[in-house]
């Protein structure tokens, strides 16, 4: 049986390279992988073309969508529900956080033809869900986390966004290039920090 499923967890999690070895994996199989990326995230095209990068050094062609697409038209245009090769196409996701609910939605009809697998963070950095994220955690039929650790060795769970070693706490949800950071920490060094640059700086 075909399933959305939701592979989320915090920054540097090592999501992305994990959604590159199952492109690898499926393709090894014969299968045709779909690989997306939301065009938000503007930092990994060479000559026109997009590509999806981990920091591990795996990287792949992918094909970008923005918030106004809709999968079903996707799905037409790349021919990803051609009744000849539906059953050897897959489709996977990354910084799935970006899609709409909306687009979550053509995402859950879809997967009833082929596995649809989404990568990407549940949080921002306000320690809210993402929209994305959201939808996904209501309507996936597989949701697992895939860990990674805090300096401290504790489950990093916060992703924290960090301005001059500085934690941010307001602004726009999406703040992609510039000097900021975005490090997954552990709730208790999260607080840590910041109640100590809280001390240093509201005095
Ligand atoms: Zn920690």
């Amino acid at each position: 049986m075909n399933k959305l499923y939701f592979r989320y967890g915090a920054m540097g999690s090592s999501k992305t390279a994990q959604a590159l070895m199952l492109k690898f994996n499926y393709e090894q199989k014969g299968h045709t992988v779909f690989l997306f990326k939301p065009v938000v995230d503007k930092r990994c095209e060479e000559n026109g073309k997009a590509y999806v990068a981990s920091r591990i050094g795996l990287k792949a062609e992918c094909i970008e969508f923005s918030s106004q697409d809709d999968f079903w038209q996707l799905s037409q245009e790349y021919a990803i529900l051609n009744v000849k090769t539906v059953s050897k196409n897959v489709i996977i996701i990354d910084e799935c956080q970006f899609l709409t609910a909306k687009q979550v939605e053509q995402l859950k009809e879809i997967s009833l033809y082929l596995p649809v697998l989404c990568f990407g963070l549940l949080t921002n950095y306000k320690t809210e869900l993402f929209e994305g994220s959201k939808r996904l955690i209501e309507l996936a039929d597989s949701i697992a986390e895939v860990k990674s650790v805090c300096k401290c060795g504790r489950k990093a769970t916060i992703n924290v966004r960090l301005s001059k070693g500085l934690i941010v706490t307001q602004g726009n949800e999406i703040e992609i290039g510039g000097d900021d950071k975005y490090e997954g920490m552990c709730y208790y060094c999260y607080k840590k920090k910041l109640l100590s640059q809280q001390k240093k700086y509201n005095k």
